[in-house]
């Protein structure tokens, strides 16, 4: 579900503005980018599930 590549929207925006976020590395922490600044952050799965709406596109 939440592949290398996938790009998902966030519940909540980050402070830039963006919702969209692309998965960057998974595995036993997860790295998202935002795709409107570009920032990177890190997760761990739970709380990337928990922020999560939906798949935007899938990988
Ligand atoms: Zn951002």
């Amino acid at each position: 579900m939440l592949r290398l590549h996938t790009v998902v929207e966030t519940k909540k925006p980050h402070p830039c503005g963006g919702k969209r976020w692309e998965i960057v590395r998974t595995g036993a922490d997860y790295k998202i980018r935002c795709l409107t600044c570009g920032r990177v952050i890190m997760l761990t799965p739970d709380e990337l599930l928990h922020r999560v709406r939906r798949i935007a596109e899938d990988a």
